[in-house]
């Protein structure tokens, strides 16, 4: 089997025409981290199967996924911070998952909400993507003889 370059637009693309009446309910909480992420090159839908997220396709078809202490819940002002993992494949099982960003509070009954901009959540995304050991296997992998 060769190397299929992977179209993250593409894949977006049909997620986002495939939008129930939940998924526009959550884009419409979530616009502004879908359009971050879009604006960052790492195309972004909003996923609901099994809890709200967000996903980002990373070029080479990982995924950033966006949650908070669980769950994104539809109500915004609930978000205490912002849990960004790196994973292998959108999935429940993912062969790997790495924590990128965590501004969640220890105590999310009764800290401080973290930081809940979204430049440095997106900057993150972008500098482990750069960094990420997964990432390099996989350009290996598809660039090597087999
Ligand atoms: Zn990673």
């Amino acid at each position: 089997m060769g190397f299929v370059m992977f179209d993250a637009t593409a894949e977006v693309a049909a997620v986002r025409s495939a939008y129930g009446p939940e998924e526009e309910r959550a884009l419409a909480v979530y616009g502004d981290v879908v359009a971050a992420f879009d604006a960052a090159g790492l195309p972004a839908y909003v996923e609901t199967r099994g809890g709200l997220a967000i996903c980002a396709y990373a070029p080479d078809g990982t995924m950033m996924v966006v949650a908070c202490q669980d769950f994104l819940p539809l109500n915004r002002a609930m978000v205490t911070g912002w849990h960004l993992a790196h994973v292998s494949e959108d999935g429940p099982s993912p062969k790997w998952r790495c924590i990128v960003h965590d501004t969640v509070p220890d105590d999310v009954c009764c800290d401080e909400p973290g930081d809940l901009r979204l430049g440095p959540l997106v900057n993150a995304a972008k500098a482990h993507l750069a960094a990420c050991d997964h990432t390099r296997e996989a350009a290996a992998a598809a660039g090597g003889a087999s």
